[in-house]
């Protein structure tokens, strides 16, 4: 395995190509989660700090936007090549500070990379405007897509090293400069790849920066006269927050909020083909991702009967354990508080009448006591009233409930929360598969799979409140990050 630190020291921030220790005096401690121990300090950038990443990146800008677009591609033909190069490196220091198993962090590296090489390909044909001649006797018009400054990219603690890359590439390639603010719970990962990127790509200073903080950071960036638009992908009370914000200061901006996703298993679903998938998609993570299942919709109580025990003896032989060592399944979650959460929606679960059928409760990983673990959860027997069937909880726990049909099964996707980032169905029925895809209101839809996440190519955003905005991560950024010119001309 890749060696790694023990311990990371006080993070530096990156304002104009050079790394800098801030001044600041408010410093929080950063863990492992899979130990309990403190790896590392984050401090949160002052507000001169901020300031300053802004103009200096305000003046890279000027030149970087200036370069023509073959140029700026080969530097991110050099930044996969240089992250590929640090595959194994970046992988073990992402599951060191995040606690997600290794196998999980190379598939997040992976994403990474193919954000890049879609922002590459990307590059020439969306960014070319549009043209049309003689719209007027004599008269011709196109359109041309222009760089615009510098954007503010704000990122979750789950993805330290993929969400980053939904944005930073494609800001890049088409001629922006940008202030990349990580979790400040899982600052190591982004700062990481940040570091290999500057010193290897050879990026001009002032085009990439990165600032660690929180609220005051984010608010100090989206009110600098300088930025010209942020992206947010967190909870969505946050994301609303972010969202006015930018409203209130005239910017542009992409919200990506939190999620409840609904999967649902007909009586024509081949039980057996979907456990795994689900188990996947419900523990993956330690559930803590935006499109993990949350609950689970069994339609008829023949495929409740089959479904519950299959799920929950899966989901009970998952080996939880430290990302680290190569044979766990499920690594812990992010932080104490999480896990305190997370446990307080078990006592409200039980307190609103669900059946605990996999109690996961303090497993016991006896080679890290102090870890922040939890096993794999589920209640059964869950209505739709229930607080553990509304809200998010981003942990490990699953709620199984039980409709007569499908048509009670969506209008209770559609109106039990608020949220609308993925919805997923398994049947073997292209009709019941249709209808679902037409009548569930969520971002991302999936059928017969428990994951629908798009690929790099596609538009990665849901609806309602998971997502405020209009333009999407990943490829729509090419015209989040570019303002469009018309000219007229007559000859
Ligand atoms: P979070 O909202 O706590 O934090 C996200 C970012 O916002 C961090 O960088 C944080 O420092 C910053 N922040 C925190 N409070 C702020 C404030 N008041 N003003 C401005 N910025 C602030 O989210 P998290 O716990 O890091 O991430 C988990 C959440 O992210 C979950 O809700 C999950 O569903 C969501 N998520 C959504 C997507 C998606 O695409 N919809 C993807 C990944 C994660």
């Amino acid at each position: 395995m890749t060696k790694y630190a023990q311990n990371y020291g006080r993070l530096d921030l990156l304002i104009d190509g050079k790394w800098r220790t801030s001044n600041s005096t408010s410093v929080q401690k950063v863990f492992d989660p899979g130990t309990g121990k403190p790896i590392g300090e984050v401090p949160f950038a002052t507000l001169e700090e901020t300031n300053l990443a802004v103009e200096t990146s305000q003046a890279a800008f000027e030149k970087w936007s200036r370069k023509p677009i073959l140029e700026r591609i080969k530097y991110l033909f050099k930044m996969r090549l240089v992250i590929e190069d640090h595959f194994d490196e970046l992988a073990t220091i992402n599951t060191q500070n995040h606690g997600k198993t290794l196998e999980e962090s190379r598939g997040e590296l992976q994403r990474t990379i193919e954000n890049v090489e879609s922002a590459i390909s990307t590059a020439y044909t969306l960014s070319k405007g549009e043209t049309l001649d003689q719209i007027a006797s004599g008269v011709d018009e196109y359109s041309v897509k222009e760089p615009m400054g510098v954007f503010a990219i704000v990122c979750p603690f789950n993805f330290p090293l993929m969400v980053p890359f939904w944005f930073i590439p494609y800001a890049l390639v088409l001629g922006d400069a940008i202030v990349v603010k990580p979790s400040e719970i899982d600052p190591i990962p982004t700062s990481h790849l940040i570091k290999i990127i500057q010193d290897e790509v050879g990026l001009p200073g002032g085009v990439l920066n990165l600032l660690h903080g929180s609220k005051d950071t984010v608010e100090a960036l989206i009110s600098n006269k300088l930025v010209q638009g942020v992206t947010f992908v967190g909870s969505t009370p946050v994301a609303k927050r972010v969202y006015e914000l930018a409203g209130k200061y005239g910017k542009r901006a992409i919200a990506n909020g939190g999620a409840k996703n609904s999967i649902v298993v007909m009586a024509d679903a081949q039980i057996d083909s979907v456990v795994s998938p689900i188990v996947s998609s419900f523990f993956g993570n330690a559930g803590q991702r935006c499109l993990a299942g949350a609950n689970l919709i069994s339609i008829g109580d023949d495929t409740h009967e089959k479904l519950i025990s299959k799920f929950s003896k899966a989901a009970s032989e998952l080996k939880v354990g430290y990302g680290l060592d190569a044979s766990s399944e499920m690594g812990p979650v992010i932080s104490s508080r999480a896990k305190e959460r997370v446990l307080a929606y078990v006592d409200k679960g039980i307190a609103e009448g669900a059946m605990l059928a996999t109690d996961g409760r303090g497993p016991n990983i006896a080679s890290h006591p102090e870890g922040f673990y939890l096993a794999p959860t589920i209640f059964d027997l869950v209505n739709e009233d229930m607080s553990i069937a509304k809200e998010e909880i981003f942990g490990p726990i699953a709620s199984v409930l039980s409709f007569d049909s499908l048509d009670n099964a969506i209008e209770s996707i559609n109106k039990n929360t608020n949220f609308g980032n993925m919805a997923c169905i398994f049947t073997s029925s292209g009709k019941d598969a249709s209808k679902f895809r037409h009548e569930v209101n969520a971002g991302n839809i999936g059928i017969n799979l428990g994951v629908a996440q798009p690929a790099s190519p596609f538009p990665f955003g849901g609806r309602r409140e998971s997502f405020y905005g209009v333009l999407h991560a990943q490829i729509d950024t090419v015209d989040f990050f570019t303002d469009k010119k018309i000219v007229i001309s007559r000859w």
